[in-house]
Order: C-alpha cells, then structure tokens, then sequence
C-alpha cells in the first residue's frame, strides 16, 4: 500500500509503475493539457496557450482529490496559419491527431477509461475534438472529451458582463481575456508596457473572432488579419478580472471532471451481429 503522502499524488508523471496502477483501479479522470507555442503580442511570452492550459488542468484536478491526475502539458499543437511570427511551432494535424489518439491509447492500455483534454489554443479545437471521438470509436467502453474552456453560458455571461473590451474582438487572442489571466498567474512574465490593442476591420456582419467566434469561419494566414499578433484588446486586462475568470474556468473543468467521473459508458451494440448470424445460419441450411 502507498503511503498516505504518495496516495495524493496528482501528477501522474511522479507515480511509480505499481502506483500507476492502482490509480487505474479507482477508474479516475485522466486530464490531459492540450496546447502550442505561438505569437501572443509583443508582451505575452509564446507559451501562453500551454501556461493557461496547464494552470486550469491542475487547478482543477486538484479541486477534485482523488477523481483525477494530472497527465504532462501536451505543449505543441497545430498552429501553420501563426508560421508568419517567430516562435510559432506547428505539428501536421494528422501527426497531431494521431499523437493525441497515442496518448489516450497508451492510458487505456494500462487501464483507465476515462480522458479529458483540457486545450488552450482555439485552432486545436477539432483535432482535439477528433482525437476524442477516436478513442471512442476504439473501445467502446472508454468515455473521451473535451470543449472550449469559458464557453458554458454561465462563464459567457459573466465574461460578457465583466469585461471592458468592445465585443466582438476584444477577446480573440492576446486579447483582454488571455493578458489578464497570464497576468492572476505570471505577472512577472507579461510586458504591459508592450501590450497594444488591434482588432481587425471585420468589414462583416458573420466572420468575426472573439472568445467565441462569429457564424461563419473564416480563417488563413493569422499575420493577414493582425501586424502585431493581437487580435483584441490587452492594454484593458488586469489580473483582478484573470483571477475572476480563472477561478471560474477552473470551477468549470471541475464539473467537467464531476460529470466524466460520474458517467456510463453508452456502448451501444453492432447491429450486424444478428444479421451476420441469420445469414450464416441460411446458408447453413441450403
Ligand atoms: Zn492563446
């Protein structure tokens, strides 16, 4: 038996191998930071996306003692459209894919069921998205998720009743939402002085980026929208609005863990077990 000291390991990295799978037993939630390293302004460091990520996944898993761990930031994603600014670092979205599927495989090889990634950089979105739904098209007894973090009505209303940024386009990327919450957990890292605000002439009433994007999506070459690297408007973003706005995003994984812990599997059954059999069985018989 582990020590009561090692039993509340959260970081799944820091387990031995007999320990990793008496974790496995207890069927928790694996929590899986999803990012990439990109352009954030002249003033936010280019691991933004992977400091946010990894802050909420642990701070969320650490409000649930016992139901999750936390598994290493996957720091590198897909980003080709950033490949314009100097840092960017893109993975090919199918490699990108597949490496995430490798992951939750590999968990599912020694046990676990359960998987929730939690992705910092918007343009993951449906590799993440993706990478889940295979895992459970894989086994059908495993339950894969992720979502948008702030995106539940209850963070959209606070977000839109707390923010000073004009809407939309205050809160795309560098933005007012991403400054603030860099600023609640490195402030030492964030160059105010450097921040500036630019937002896009949408010239639209449908294509438009903000925390949540606008009905039609269009996208291309990132530097074709922005000189900076912003789209938003950061010189607003204060870390007493990030620590709102991470208290609440942290809130909101934790539920997501809740609900993955909780859940059954719905497995289904493959309908062409009877048919296959009815088939057989006729031909059997002549
Ligand atoms: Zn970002």
């Amino acid at each position: 038996m582990p020590s009561t000291e090692r039993s509340t390991i959260h970081r799944y990295a820091e387990l031995t191998w007999p320990e990793v799978a008496e974790r496995a037993a207890d069927d928790p939630v694996c929590v899986i930071p999803v990012a990439t390293l990109e352009d954030h302004g002249h003033h936010l460091p280019i691991d933004t996306d992977a400091v946010i990520a990894e802050t909420l996944a642990e701070r969320a898993v650490l409000a649930r003692p016992g139901r999750a761990l936390l598994l290493p930031t996957v720091t590198h994603g897909y980003t080709p459209h950033h490949m314009d600014f100097p840092g960017s670092i893109t993975i090919e979205w199918k490699r990108f894919v597949d490496y995430l599927v490798d992951i939750g495989s590999s968990l599912i090889h020694h046990g676990f069921r359960r998987i929730l990634f939690v992705n910092g950089h918007g343009s993951n979105v449906p590799l993440v998205d993706m990478a889940a739904r295979l895992l459970m098209l894989e086994r059908r007894d495993v339950i894969a998720a992720t979502f948008w973090y702030l995106s539940t009505p209850e963070s959209a209303e606070l977000l839109a009743r707390t923010r000073d940024s004009e809407t939309p386009g205050g809160m795309a990327h560098a933005c007012e939402l991403e400054t603030s919450l860099y600023l609640a957990i490195h402030p030492e890292r964030v160059q105010m002085d450097r921040a500036v605000k630019e937002i896009p002439d949408w010239d639209s009433d449908t294509v438009w980026m903000d925390w949540n994007d606008g009905p039609l999506s269009v996208k291309g070459q990132w530097s074709g929208w922005t000189e900076s690297g912003v789209i938003g408007d950061p010189t607003v973003a204060t870390a007493e609005k990030g620590r709102i706005w991470l208290e609440r995003a942290v809130e909101e994984i934790a539920d997501h863990i809740d609900e993955l812990h909780r859940r059954a599997p719905r497995t289904g059954r493959d309908h062409h077990e009877g048919a296959g059999a009815a088939l057989h069985t006729r031909e059997g018989t002549t």
